[in-house]
């Protein structure tokens, strides 16, 4: 039983007054008479997210970073977010960092924490977040439809290969240049929902997923929510030349924690979707479309292929 078997089975509360309740990258609740509220909750655990040696601020970065992600990919515009911590000991150094990060996130996002919880424990962050989303542009996994074009917002891959990069066979370890080894350490480290891009394009899209559990995996329940299909060229998904000239496309679609966005779109958008990627200088792509055939199938370089493995999941 992996974790959406164990959230289907005994977490599938039933709910009377929200809008939308489990089974989105948020939960809808109304708000006033043009928007609903959208709220969502995400936690990094020691020695499964994170490390006694993780750098505290980025750690602050990304515990907020990855709730955005999931605010963002429902057309939302984060607001408010609330705290809960448990830490093991008192070390004010390390609060001090990880507190500068928090900061440094919701002030790029433009978010008031307004509250939380604070215990001794493992190290363990919890935030709650809420945003707004416009009534009329709300994006769910659910909106797809036969035609859609697939889209992702930027290269994937670059988290996955930094937290993957030890356990690769010595031929492929050897062959990561430091400048990339570099990048994917940042992006690793301090992932950055595109905002901006989703709530200039989201009376376009028609149904969004952010990417936390990788590609492949996250595609699939854009796919179960819309009892769609999809044929996806491998090829055409942006990522790092290395993923391509090592034949590690899994790992890019397959390792998660990209915070990015997968979107589909109508075919008369394409252009205007090309143009506004180009505008936030995102490196998304168009990486294939939806199908009326409940079953995704992916193809390289035009020859059908089968994954060997999905997304990630805990408990998997
Ligand atoms: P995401 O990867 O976008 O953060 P998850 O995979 O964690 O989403 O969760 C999928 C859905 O299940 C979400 O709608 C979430 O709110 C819901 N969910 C997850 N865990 C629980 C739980 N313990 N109780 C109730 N709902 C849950
Ligand atoms: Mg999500």
């Amino acid at each position: 039983m992996n974790e959406f078997d164990l959230i289907k089975k005994y977490f599938n509360f039933t709910s009377n007054h929200a809008l939308l309740g489990i089974g989105d990258d948020a939960a809808l609740i109304p708000f006033n008479k043009n928007e609903f509220m959208a709220i969502s909750m995400d936690t990094l655990n020691i020695g499964h997210h994170f490390t006694e040696d993780s750098d505290p601020y980025y750690l602050g970065w990304k515990s907020l970073a990855v709730n955005v992600s999931d605010i963002v990919s429902m057309g939302g515009q984060p607001r408010y977010a609330l705290l809960s911590i448990s830490l093991k000991n008192l070390d004010v150094n390390w609060i001090g960092k990880f507190t500068k990060g928090i900061k440094a996130c919701a002030k790029k996002y433009n978010i008031e924490i307004i509250g939380g919880d604070t215990n001794k424990g493992s190290t363990s962050i919890s935030i709650a977040i809420m945003g707004n989303v416009s009534s009329k542009n709300v994006l769910k996994r659910s909106g797809a439809i036969p035609g859609d074009e697939i889209w992702v917002t930027n290269e994937v891959g670059y988290a996955a290969l930094h937290f993957n990069q030890h356990s690769l066979l010595p031929k492929y370890k050897k062959s990561i240049s430091n400048c990339l080894k570099k990048r994917s350490q940042e992006e690793f480290l301090k992932p950055q929902p595109p905002l901006e891009f989703i709530q200039e394009t989201k009376s376009l899209i028609n149904s969004a997923i952010d990417l936390s559990d990788g590609l492949a995996g996250d595609l699939q329940h854009i796919l179960n929510s819309s009892s769609v299909g999809a044929k996806i060229e491998i090829n055409e998904i942006p990522m790092h030349k290395w993923f391509k000239e090592n034949n590690q496309y899994e790992l890019a679609m397959c390792g998660g924690e990209d915070y990015q966005i997968l979107m589909t779109v109508p075919h008369k958008h394409h252009n205007k979707i090309q143009n506004l990627l180009k505008k936030h200088s995102l490196k998304g792509a168009m990486i294939g479309k939806i199908t009326k055939d409940k079953k995704i199938e992916y193809s390289l370089h035009g020859k059908k292929i089968k994954l060997s493995k999905e997304g990630f999941t805990h408990f998997g």
